[in-house]
């Protein structure tokens, strides 16, 4: 089963629905990264990643 990717918070997740946010996934996306202290990490500032967690970098619909 391939994992999937939230286009609205970018949140890898291999459900169809976001845990997050509740938008419908996508498996068409691209770069993985792993956040693991938001607060210390200038990326996930960057991306307005504030819960741990894996994310993709590019999500397409
Ligand atoms: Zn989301």
């Amino acid at each position: 089963m391939a994992e999937r990717a939230c286009p609205r918070c970018k949140r890898v997740t291999f459900d169809k629905v976001c845990p997050v946010c509740g938008t419908n996934t996508s498996d068409n996306w691209t770069g993985l990264i792993v956040v693991i202290d938001p607060d210390e990490s200038d990326l996930a500032k960057e991306l307005n990643i504030n819960i741990p967690g894996r994310y993709a970098l590019k999500v397409r619909e």
